[in-house]
């Protein structure tokens, strides 16, 4: 029978657990008893060897050992030169995958052909595929990537306690840092959202350490410098020991001296509380976002092994005002998670049901919770112009901490020449700002296979998915004709980034456009009618093809208030659309948005609308159809939509034309706002193209 067997691939350890006959996940020891693995390589003898004795090649100085090397994975051009060789950082995690699946063949007694791996919540798709590839190489089929805040949750969740739990698991390990808000209860586990920091680990704390001892032997600074692998050994060496107290010293052997270096714990906490207050950082980000405070979390679990460091844990009390949650060993929880996810797989293929016993014997202990929701780092984007078309912009599509597997479909306008040459190109990033410089770029995605016929203007809905793995899926279909089209993936072209750091060359014409959602938000919006307000928003917004539209948003009642300046990034925009609330710019109708509209919109290339819903009838009718044909004459155009109290004749006068005014009622209102923007889209510029096609 397979084994259910997990890997934690960590940077600085690694560790293989499986699932026991008794149904618990266990740790598989290495020979001589360790239950974690260095994550380093060393070629010093000739052929790779990893864990303990790469890492004492390390410490020797060795120059002909890896290590870290997990911070580079997916990085397409990064190699290192061991053992005569270029070594790619997937092959050298391939090496210690290998290793820990010896390890487990070792130990059970039986082959052990797949495994399900960690990686930290903010891999990107890049890194992802790179994980699985590695595990391919190691001869290990990778059913299932799960992230490691995950895996450490449904360790923990594995554990007896309250039937629900809510959590952040604050993960520091050797070289990343996750953090992510998780709802355990007895059916399963549910992330929320995460933050992370992939430069930001036990390794700047080694730094820390490194540069104290430096700062106090002066003199022989240079001499340490020159051979870093003994100081890096002996500061994680010294890091471990100030877990357990005061002051440590180590020995550093300089030329033919011995040199003894102590340094108190009270020194070494004192030159890393930027490091705590990082993460800090990223822990308000999280609640923030998930708009949670910390009375409603019920603990912080610490995972990952540098949470063994009693500043850590001191910080974690004061920022929760609780003790860190126990009952999972920090460094052991992700492997131990991993391994209890292998198992709920195997128990899926073979029949066992997420609600209820099944036909098959459960492989997991019966009483575990199963369902698994994980959420996604990262928002899905594509390359676009700005408006003006003098600058590229990421244009976010598929916002991030969105539940896997998911789905998006968005709209794009393109020409169709219709000779058989015609290509739409997309460069998918995962990023979460406009600008295209920190972005992790997935590929160029070539969507071919226009039907002859469909000639001219049309429209393409592409689809962005995630899977299971956050691994992401691209499918297209032209809407005239309804017909699948052919998507593909190329290499990035050599020049991307850079190419999209610099001002666009100005191929086509394109006509941008800008709308901004204008929502009454006087009291009689209270409850069901935002609620709808809300929904319309978001299906105005999925018909957008944001990257020829930017989008913002005001509000209005007694006040006029801008929620968010027009953009093309949805995440904002839904952002800005769940932030909507009656009150905040008063109760009643004191006022229009028509003035705001004319200024936001002033100067702004390309065509230009505002739609208008309103719900009761405003006090100063007369004024508000003034400002509005102000609008109409300066070109932007108006549509209102109204329902509840709204009057019919007055929303006429405000509109650009009779076409663009809407009666309606809550429950049409999100179809009516779908349309009003696909109408917007499908009117577009015929000759557009995406940046960089052709
Ligand atoms: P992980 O990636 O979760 O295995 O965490 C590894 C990191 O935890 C490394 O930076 C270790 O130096 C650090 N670490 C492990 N044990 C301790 C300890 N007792 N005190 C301080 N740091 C530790």
């Amino acid at each position: 029978m397979t084994p259910a067997v997990g890997i934690d691939l960590g940077t600085t350890y690694s560790a293989v657990a499986w699932v026991n006959p008794d149904g618990d996940p266990e740790i598989i020891p290495d020979a001589a008893g360790e239950p974690l693995t260095a994550s380093v390589v060393s070629f010093a003898g000739g052929a790779p060897v990893v864990g303990v004795s790469a890492k004492a090649d390390l410490a020797a100085d060795a120059t002909e050992v890896a290590h870290l090397f997990k911070r580079s994975m997916g990085n397409a051009s990064f190699r290192l030169s061991l053992g005569g060789r270029q070594w790619s950082p997937t092959e050298l995690s391939a090496l210690v995958l290998g290793h820990l699946k010896a390890q487990a063949e070792a130990a059970l007694g039986v082959p052990v052909t797949r495994a399900v791996v960690t990686v930290p919540d903010y891999f990107t798709h890049p890194q992802r595929s790179a994980t699985i590839e590695a595990g391919r190489l190691a001869g290990l089929e990778v059913p299932r990537i799960i992230s490691e805040p995950t895996a450490a949750a449904l360790a923990y969740g594995l554990r007896p306690g309250p039937r629900s739990r809510r959590v952040l698991v604050y993960d520091l390990g050797g070289g990343t840092f996750d953090i992510s808000l998780v709802d355990i209860d007895a059916e399963g586990i549910t992330v929320r959202s995460t933050e992370g920091d992939h430069e930001l680990g036990g390794r700047d704390w080694d730094e820390r350490l490194a540069a104290i001892i430096l700062d106090k032997h002066p003199d022989e600074a240079a001499a340490i410098e020159a051979h870093p692998g003994p100081l890096l050994v002996a500061v994680e060496d010294l890091k471990r020991m100030l877990s357990a107290r005061r002051a440590a010293e180590v020995r550093l052997v300089v030329g033919d001296r011995t040199l003894r270096c102590e340094v108190t714990r009270e020194e070494f906490e004192a030159a890393c509380r930027d490091l705590l207050q990082s993460t800090a950082q990223l822990t308000g980000k999280v609640l923030e976002e998930t708009g949670l405070t910390w009375a409603d979390i019920d603990g912080v679990l610490p995972v990952g092994g540098s949470t063994r460091m009693p500043m850590v844990r001191d910080w974690i009390e004061a920022m929760s005002g609780k003790p860190p949650m126990g009952g999972v060993h920090p460094d052991q929880a992700v492997a131990l998670g991993a391994a209890a996810q292998a198992a709920i797989l195997l128990e899926q293929e073979a029949g066992l049901r997420l609600d209820g016993p099944g036909d098959v014997e459960p492989i997991l202990r019966l009483s575990a919770p199963r369902r698994i929701v994980g959420t996604v780092a990262h928002s899905l984007g594509m390359i676009a112009e700005n408006a003006a078309g003098d600058r590229y912009v990421n244009s976010v599509l598929l916002p991030r901490n969105r539940t896997i597997p998911c789905v998006e479909t968005r709209p794009y306008q393109f020409h169709v020449k219709g000779d058989g040459s015609d290509l739409l190109e997309v460069f998918l990033t995962q990023g979460e700002t406009d600008d295209p410089a920190p972005c992790a770029y997935l590929g160029r995605y070539l969507v071919t296979g226009f039907p002859g016929r469909s000639r001219g203007r049309t429209v393409v809905d592409i689809a962005y998915a995630y899977d299971d793995n956050a691994i992401v899926g691209v499918t297209a279909t032209d809407r005239s004709s309804g017909a699948a089209l052919h998507v593909e993936v190329a290499d990035l072209p050599e020049d991307v980034p850079q190419r999209f750091l610099q001002p666009p060359v100005r191929a086509t014409v394109r006509e941008p456009l800008t709308t901004y959602l204008a929502f009454d938000l006087s009291g009689s919006m209270a409850g069901a009618p935002l609620a709808a307000a809300q929904q319309a928003a978001r299906a105005f917004l999925a018909q957008l093809d944001l990257t020829t539209t930017e989008v913002g948003i005001v509000s209005f009642s007694d006040r006029v208030a801008v929620s968010l300046p027009a953009t093309h990034n949805a995440a904002d925009v839904e952002r800005a659309i769940g932030r909507l609330t009656v009150g905040s710019t008063g109760v009643g109708n004191a006022t229009d948005p028509f003035r705001e509209l004319r200024q936001l919109l002033a100067g702004v290339e390309g065509r230009r609308f505002g739609v208008v819903l309103a719900d009761g009838v405003w006090y100063n009718q007369s004024g508000a159809v003034q400002r509005a044909h102000e609008c109409h004459r300066d070109g932007v155009e108006i549509i209102a939509v109204g329902f509840g109290s709204a009057d019919r004749k007055f929303l006429r006068k405000i509109a650009s034309s009779t076409e663009q005014a809407m009666f309606t009622n809550l429950g049409q209102l999100s179809a009516v706002f779908g349309t009003i923007a696909r109408e917007i889209t499908e009117s577009g510029s015929s000759d557009y193209r995406l940046p960089g096609a052709g």
